[in-house]
């Protein structure tokens, strides 16, 4: 079975739009690098886009009907995106569903200390990371510190160009005889990724006086005390902006991109659709790089409490259409799936890996060793997927995540199977995932979009 590159299917106009697509993606990309930021910038390109807030529409006391648009938050970490269809809810929703939180240093808790005058922020990791790939490059510090009195300052330092940036040292090749033995997981050990913050003490004779100096510039210029890192959630991810890679630029590097991908490409879809015939949802989540656990992440009950809130609107919540329209849905689960790398081919069985370039990727299965913990999507699913790519011109390649019982990886797509619908992996082929610097294919970012905008409108 032959695929091609899908650069050689575009003529000028297509081109055009694809660097339309490509650009805004690569501008949401360099703004949005924390759940928190995804979700705000979410919010107004929705309302931009004619969404009302849910709580809005349920205070009114207005009833929604076919057309309506409207959007839930969940502790501004998650959102849910709904555009009433023809048919009722109860008929099934086409839901596509992706994640906005990525791999990073998170900022601990009880986080300054000084040592050898110099000052760091001491982090725990979140997400599945090359540790080593994370020292000596600059990190820009983005995130939310709550006073006690609920003011909250928000962080943001290190992408302004005047802006300072911060990093984590390693040790000189020089005197690195010894860690280079090491395995590659203890090469750089987790608790040793410390941020350097600071080298310049404060005058007079104070102990640890770098750290004081960090904690009074902390205190002048963003009102900040000690104690509030207790209440704060500071994320350390690499400075910069999404950039075009390639002589050709033809592919996009950047942080963040597993699964901002496929979360940016859904929501574009999402807000463009004019009209369908089931009700459209999109479900942007958090905490799906550690397990799709807590409140914001897949496993909480939020998604289906609204469902039942924008089911009360149209008039036909009751539990039982609740459970019907949850098991009449399908879904596009989409994440990020592993490109082939010609370094790494062993990784890889070359007839089920996903291309650069070869559009957006359907993975019947991920799982590991023997297809366990996977979603395995139903044949049926996949031919009527087939029949509307094909329909609508999109181009779209099968994979699998890596070669069998390498290891595989888990989404959220298990999470909604539960509830009995149809979902499918799927999205978009990535470089180096989980890197600082993430890479990826225009083309299969202006498929998925495609493809997800068929999807909504006709499966
Ligand atoms: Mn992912
Ligand atoms: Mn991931």
């Amino acid at each position: 079975m032959e695929r091609k590159n899908c650069f050689t299917y575009y003529d000028e106009s297509e081109k055009l739009q694809l660097e339309n697509t490509c650009n805004l993606y690569m501008d949401f990309l360099s703004r949005c690098k924390t759940e928190r930021e995804c979700v705000k910038e979410i919010i107004a390109m929705a309302e931009k886009a004619g969404y009302k807030d849910l709580d809005s529409v349920i205070s009114s006391g207005e009833k929604l009907q076919c057309g309506d648009k409207i959007y839930s938050v969940c502790m501004k970490k998650a959102v849910a995106l709904f555009r009433i269809g023809k048919k009722g809810i109860t008929d099934g929703m086409n839901i596509l569903g992706a994640h906005i939180d990525s791999p990073r240093l998170d900022i601990k808790q009880n986080p300054v200390f000084e040592d050898g005058e110099l000052a760091f922020l001491d982090t725990h990791y979140y997400g599945g990371i090359k540790k080593y790939q994370w020292v000596t490059l600059p990190l820009a510090l983005h995130g939310t510190v709550v006073k006690k009195d609920g003011s909250v300052i928000d962080i943001n330092i290190g992408e302004d160009e005047k802006d300072p940036v911060f990093c984590v040292t390693d040790l000189l090749i020089h005197l690195a005889q010894e860690q280079m033995e090491k395995k590659g997981a203890r090469v750089v050990e987790g608790e040793d990724l410390n941020i350097l913050i600071g080298n310049e003490p404060v005058k007079g004779d104070e102990k640890e006086a770098v750290k004081a100096n960090v904690l009074k510039l902390l205190k002048e210029k963003y009102n900040i005390e000690e104690e509030d890192f207790v209440s704060a959630e500071i994320e350390a991810v690499p400075a910069g902006k999404a950039r075009e890679a390639g002589l050709d630029r033809s592919m996009i590097i950047s942080y963040g991109q597993d699964d901002r991908v496929c979360a940016f490409t859904s929501l574009k879809a999402m807000l463009e659709i004019e009209e369908s015939e089931k009700t459209a949802c999109c479900l942007l989540v958090d905490k799906e790089e550690i397990g799709s656990v807590g409140a914001t992440g897949m496993q909480s009950r939020f998604f289906e409490n609204t469902v039942a809130e924008v089911m009360a609107l149209t008039g036909e919540y009751t539990e039982l259409n609740l459970r019907r329209a949850l098991k009449n849905s399908r879904m596009l689960s989409s994440d990020v799936s592993s490109a082939y790398d010609p370094a790494y081919a062993s990784a890889f069985e070359k007839k089920n890996v996903a291309f650069l370039s070869h559009g957006m990727v359907f993975n019947k299965f991920t799982g590991a060793r023997g297809k366990s913990g996977s979603n395995d999507a139903n044949a049926e699913y996949l031919a009527d997927l087939r029949r509307i790519m094909d329909e609508n011109n999109v181009h779209y390649q099968t994979a699998e995540l890596g070669r069998v019982d390498l290891g595989g990886g888990g989404t959220i797509a298990y999470i909604l199977a539960l509830y009995g619908m149809e979902v499918i992996d799927s999205g978009v082929a990535v470089l180096s995932m989980h890197a600082p610097w993430e890479v990826t294919s225009k083309a299969d970012v202006y498929e998925a979009e495609k493809g997800y905008k068929a999807f909504l409108i006709n499966a």
